[in-house]
């Protein structure tokens, strides 16, 4: 997977014309070559060079978990024989009188992870490495060919700090938002992050209308001491100074990610803080109900409970949504199905 930019100065170096940067492109993106050898428009020799050193498919598909109607999961091999997974969300039916025509897919930025939120799956096994930009594109392209559907909407939630990777997901930005690649709107792209303030900051200056959604999970640095160990790094006072930062620069709400866990973060109290600071940012929150993990202690509170909190936010002249249906048939929390398949290896 290459840039436009990587590819003319390829081609300059082959002493190839620059008209052929157009041409392969085109079949990368456009018409989703599988293969070097289907370009036919180009000369042999430069194809074998580029097979050499491009693979179009870096990517191999090993397992599905769900059906066309629900949530899929994706487990992808790489070609260092590690797993990643990738979750297409399909469209959703009438929800609050408006039906949605987005196929939303979550996308991984990372093998494993370093940070350990103490909610998420993907840190239990600790970091491997990054993603490269190919490796995170060809997740697209890959899904796309195996569900038949367009993606059409991007969050980068799945396994991994997509800001701990910050050159290559801003590479594999490029080719997923530009003309010339897989021309995917960059307002219909969120990146989410559990909260690394230079990057925020680095990233206010991507020069596209992307969108950021936090990690957020505990409005005051006691609670989110507990849940996030990031915070110990860069406080939530910091970070929201950060967030401010964004919000100078970007036309974009933030939103603010919230798992509501029993006992720790899902009290009225927290409510009240959180709607102040939400309010400060005018940023949206996203209540999720603590979906169990194995090996994890942590307890969903009660419907009840979830939604007080959800009020408390409303009253206070916040956005809030709080979906309460649960998420576990198919290992919905990050990492979880890869974890399995690292587990079956052993
Ligand atoms: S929530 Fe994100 S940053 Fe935190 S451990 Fe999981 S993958 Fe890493």
């Amino acid at each position: 997977m290459l840039t436009q930019n990587q590819l003319a100065g390829l081609l300059e170096r082959q002493q190839q014309p620059a008209y052929r940067a157009t041409q392969i492109l085109d079949w990368i993106y456009k018409k989703r070559a599988s293969s070097w050898d289907e370009m036919s428009n180009l000369p042999e020799s430069l194809r074998e060079i580029l097979a050499e050193q491009y693979p179009l498919r870096p990517l191999k598909h090993t397992l599905t978990k769900g059906s066309a109607d629900t949530t899929r999961k994706f487990l992808l091999e790489l070609a260092d024989k590690r797993y990643v997974e990738t979750v297409l969300i399909p469209a959703s039916p009438a929800l609050y009188g408006e039906k949605s025509d987005r196929h939303t897919l979550c996308v991984s930025s990372q093998v494993g992870c370093a940070y350990g939120c103490k909610f998420c799956a993907s840190g239990l096994d600790g970091f491997s490495r990054n993603l490269t930009a190919a490796e995170i594109v060809s997740q697209i392209i890959l899904v796309e060919e195996l569900s038949g559907e367009k993606v059409n909407n991007l969050v980068f939630m799945g396994m991994g700090e997509p800001l701990a990777n910050f050159s290559n997901l801003c590479e594999a930005l490029e080719i997923i938002t530009a003309e010339w690649g897989l021309q995917i709107g960059a307002r219909r792209i969120t990146i989410s992050t559990s909260g690394l303030v230079p990057q925020i900051k680095k990233l206010a200056d991507f020069p596209r209308q992307i969108r950021l959604a936090i990690s957020l999970h505990g409005p005051d640095d006691e609670t989110r001491d507990k849940i996030m160990p990031v915070n110990r790094k860069f406080p939530v006072d910091e970070l929201f100074e950060a967030l401010r930062t964004w919000n100078l620069k970007k036309n974009q709400k933030i939103t603010l990610e919230y798992i509501l866990i029993d006992g720790v973060n899902a009290e009225p109290e927290h409510a009240y803080i959180l709607a102040k600071r939400a309010a400060s940012l005018k940023a949206k929150v996203n209540l999720i109900p603590y979906n169990t993990v194995d090996g994890l202690e942590w307890k969903r509170p009660s419907d009840t409970a979830c939604l007080r909190f959800k009020n408390i936010l409303s009253k206070a002249g916040v956005s809030a949504t709080l979906r309460l249906e649960k998420g576990h048939d198919i290992d919905a929390a990050c990492g979880q199905l890869r974890l399995k398949k690292e587990k079956e290896k052993l």
